[in-house]
């Protein structure tokens, strides 16, 4: 059986890249091969997805995919933007750093967000493509709904009345940032 290192030791993320890739293909996590993070030391979504890419294929001989991904609120200065993990991080949790972000939002008219992911794919011959998938929507004034991970409970993508959070994570897969990323991936390779 084919196999493919889903490079990412978020629960949430690899649930999601691993229901768009076919079922004939072994999806591997750094987690059961012990392999720890890199340092996302680039500066944009691309530079640390190819980063993240390069280094996971250093310990496999087949195929890799990778992702960086956070989200982007306009009238902060599309912050956390790259940092959102390590928001979260910093404050503890991810219910704490979505306080925080809906604190600062509390007298901002402009609530337009995105959810951005740079998609890396690297096969053993060394040739990877990147692509990256963009999901628009707003901020929600509270934090709603148990679904999903990360920033999910207080996203609400455009044409849409509830937060990921609250949307089913078998329909928010078909639909977000990734899912769209994966899309172009799939013009581009075969996988
Ligand atoms: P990184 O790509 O490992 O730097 O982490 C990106 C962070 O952005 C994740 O830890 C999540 O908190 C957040 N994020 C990325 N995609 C999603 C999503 O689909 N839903 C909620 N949060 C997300």
């Amino acid at each position: 059986m084919k196999k493919i290192l889903i490079g990412t030791h978020n629960q949430g993320k690899f649930r999601e890249i691993a229901h768009l890739i076919s079922k004939k293909i072994k999806k591997i996590s750094p987690i059961v091969l012990k392999i720890s993070s890199p340092k996302e030391t680039g500066k944009t979504f691309n530079a640390n997805s190819k980063l993240k890419a390069n280094y996971f294929a250093k310990f496999v001989n087949f195929p890799v995919i990778s992702d960086d991904s956070g989200l982007c609120i306009k009238s902060l200065n599309y912050k956390p933007g790259i940092y959102s993990a390590r928001l979260a991080k910093k404050h503890g949790s991810f219910t704490k750093a979505m306080r925080v972000l809906l604190k600062k939002m509390k007298n901002k008219k402009d609530r337009s967000a995105y959810f951005i992911c740079s998609l890396t794919f690297k096969n053993t011959k060394k040739k990877s493509v990147t692509v990256t998938g963009k999901i628009n929507g707003t901020i929600s004034k509270k934090i709603i709904g148990k679904n999903g991970f990360g920033y999910d409970p207080i996203f609400i993508p455009k044409l849409y009345k509830k937060t990921f959070g609250q949307i089913p994570q078998s329909k928010k897969m078909l639909i977000d940032h990734r899912y769209l990323a994966f899309k172009k991936l799939k013009k581009k390779i075969k996988i």
